[in-house]
């Protein structure tokens, strides 16, 4: 084989696109031909990196695609409602063909792509290469999922509120039933997501291992755990982020424009005493009912903290927000409605907390800065991550959010305030502190030349460059 070619199709949703790209790059520095196959949404970070010098190829396919009942305005997940889910999965299964005609030219080595697009696998073997799954999360998370659905706990259980542990993972750690996704619940069942669900985990099975944007120091017994127990491979080849920042230096811009100017930004964070503002932000999916946001005004600013929170569709008129209330937290609170430029808050030396959703890309990219977090599932995996960061790594403390739903509530101000002054002023904040930090530099040596996946990766590269094909074994 000459060059190794590998040809990587993301997901049209952001927290799976960034580090998608984040990946594309990080191959192409170690010579990889790398080629991304997006939606022409998603193409401008893409081509953004291309004009800084990353080698990276592009190819645009049209979402939504040819035959696809999706309103023409829909561009990526989080414009999906519960209604649409049905006619954007459709449409995802409709992007098959054209990618295919893509791969015809392309004819890469090796196909990345991510986990809502199951029908890959069946690509990848057409072409006779490997699929190796992106599915975004942590191994952690993946290894409980599994099991979870494997084991099925929850349906021995005789209330919402009994709790059930996972047996044989290396952590014994208790959930509640509430905190079980609905497509994990309803398996089996007739709506949209279940029957993805059931897609994704069969093509998962035929899929030939899994990328992981995570290092082996955070998760070890996972990596043997999967290798062990599911035999499955998995390469962890993260921090993804951090080979991101240090390409580049500028963190400000990840996969959309700010709503802040990063001056005003910088200006106002420059302003505060080291680790003394927590930043709250809940990612680009999750979102929040009027009596929620409610209560995390309230909260915010009983904690006494200075804060950075960061609302995305919080309405035109906002009368969630309590009276007076940005006359009072001015100076103490900045307020960013939209995309905030996070990599960079987070990385700060003024920020000395993070209260995050646990989607896999917020949780590291705290983990990488050294942040103690309040942890705040909402839905998803982000159940999961909770617990890891929790009650593995004991680097944060839960808002005590019980509840998996699709738009969050019921978390009182009273819970808000308390975990924002446990991770910054409480008696174990120190601690986590220094664990925090402990994380932070094995992050940074993991992605080192010689660290672990650095040499992961190259791994990886060298069993890609190797592979036969089945159909072409023994031909030789
Ligand atoms: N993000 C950002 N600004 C925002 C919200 C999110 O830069 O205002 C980035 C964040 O840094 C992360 C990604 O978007 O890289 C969100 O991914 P995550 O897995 O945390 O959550 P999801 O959006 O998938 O729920």
């Amino acid at each position: 084989m000459g060059q190794l070619h590998i040809v990587l199709v993301p997901m049209i949703a952001h927290g799976h696109m960034i580090p998608m790209l984040d990946m594309a790059k990080l191959f192409s520095s170690r010579g990889v031909k790398t080629t991304i196959i997006a939606t022409p949404a998603f193409a401008e970070p893409i081509r953004k990196a291309r004009e800084s010098g990353h080698d990276i190829g592009l190819t645009t396919t049209k979402f939504p695609p040819k035959g696809s009942s999706l309103p023409d305005n829909i561009r990526s997940l989080d414009q999906v409602t519960d209604d649409l889910l049905p006619h954007f999965f459709r449409a995802l299964e409709l992007l098959q063909e054209p990618v295919e005609e893509i791969m015809e030219d392309l004819k890469p080595d090796c196909l990345v792509s991510d986990m809502f697009l199951p029908w890959t696998t069946d690509s990848a073997a057409k072409f006779g290469i490997p699929r190796l799954l992106f599915h975004g999360t942590s191994l952690f998370a993946r290894c409980f999922a599994e099991q979870m659905s494997i084991q099925k706990p929850y349906k021995n259980v005789s209330s919402d509120s009994e709790p059930f542990v996972l047996r044989g993972l290396p952590h014994e750690v208790s959930f509640v039933r509430t905190q079980i996704p609905d497509y994990e619940l309803q398996e089996g069942g007739d709506d949209a997501f279940s029957k993805m669900a059931k897609q994704m985990r069969d093509a998962d099975k035929k899929s030939y291992g899994d990328v992981i944007n995570s290092f082996e120091e955070l998760e070890s017994e996972y990596a043997d755990y999967n290798k062990n127990v599911f035999g499955k491979k998995a390469w962890h080849i993260g921090p993804l982020k951090l080979f991101n920042n240090r390409a580049e230096q500028k963190s400000s811009q990840r996969g959309k424009e700010s709503a802040i100017d990063d001056h005003e930004c910088l200006a106002w964070l420059n302003s505060k005493k080291p680790n003394s503002v927590v930043y709250m932000c809940f990612g680009s999916m999750a979102t929040f009912t009027p009596a929620q946001l409610h209560e995390t005004a309230v909260g915010l600013e009983s904690s006494g903290q200075d804060f950075i929170w960061v609302v995305r569709n919080g309405g035109e008129n906002e009368d969630w927000l309590p009276q007076g209330f940005e006359e009072r937290i001015k100076g103490k609170g900045l307020m960013i409605r939209g995309w905030a430029p996070q990599v960079m808050i987070l990385d700060h030396p003024s920020t000395g907390a993070f209260v995050t959703h646990c989607g896999w890309n917020s949780t590291l990219e705290g983990i990488c800065a050294g942040l103690p977090m309040v942890t705040w599932p909402v839905f998803a995996e982000q159940f999961y991550n909770e617990k890891l960061v929790t009650e593995v790594l004991k680097t944060g403390v839960s808002v005590g959010n019980k509840k998996w739903q699709r738009v969050g509530e019921g978390v009182g101000s009273e819970a808000v305030k308390e975990a924002v002054e446990r991770v910054m002023v409480g008696d174990g904040a120190a601690e986590m502190r220094s664990r925090a930090l402990y994380y932070k530099e094995m992050a940074r040596k993991a992605v080192e030349e010689g660290g672990s996946s650095y040499n992961n990766l190259n791994a990886l590269i060298e069993e890609l460059s190797a592979y036969v094909p089945p159909m072409k074994q023994g031909l030789n």
